[in-house]
């Protein structure tokens, strides 16, 4: 039995090991904080970014609960918290959609676009929400920042001309039996 005690090169852990980073998710398991830890920030400049990701990694991220009003296009087409411009107009004018300066911009990552538009869909009433899906499908069902852009800009149409009787479809078929898929 000859254990090798007082070995030159012991290869066992320091004590005080601190190179976890720290874990926000630790002991909360939220799905919240689970869809913030997996939100990829874009559509701002590289400073802009890093300030969005420690609020959310220190929990101080607070999402919308509603569209806010763009400096730009003065539409509520904003659905980021903190930012001022919407993703069209950060785009438009190639500037950071939070602090508004023009830099070097974080593109958007398919992922990002498709959990933009699922969570735009999730605010609208659901015939603009059918109309905004057939729009998907359509395309294949792929969402890449540039079919992000063109939902955004149909919802924006959709909501200025929110008269009740107009049908928002055009490829309206069949009368009077629009429920019958549920
Ligand atoms: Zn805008
Ligand atoms: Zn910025």
């Amino acid at each position: 039995m000859s254990s090798a005690k007082g070995s030159m090169n012991r290869q066992r852990p320091q004590k005080h090991q601190n190179r976890t980073a720290f874990k926000n998710n630790l002991h909360d398991t939220s799905t919240k904080t689970k869809f913030l830890n997996s939100m990829d920030v874009s559509g701002v400049c590289q400073k802009c970014k890093n300030i969005i990701e420690w609020k959310i990694k220190y929990k101080k991220y607070k999402s919308l609960t509603a569209p806010k009003k763009c400096v730009g296009c003065e539409q509520k087409t904003v659905k980021h918290n903190y930012h001022v411009l919407c993703n069209k107009c950060a785009r438009e004018k190639d500037v950071c959609a939070k602090c508004y300066k023009k830099a070097e911009v974080i593109e958007a990552t398919q992922t990002d676009a498709q959990m933009d538009v699922a969570a735009l869909v999730k605010t609208l009433p659901e015939r603009k929400r059918r109309t905004v899906m057939r729009f998907i499908n359509k395309l294949g069902g792929e969402v890449t920042p540039d079919v992000r852009s063109q939902i955004e800009e149909m919802v924006a149409k959709l909501e200025s001309t929110s008269l009740d009787n107009t049908e928002f479809d055009s490829s309206s078929d069949g009368d009077s039996c629009e429920s019958d898929e549920d």
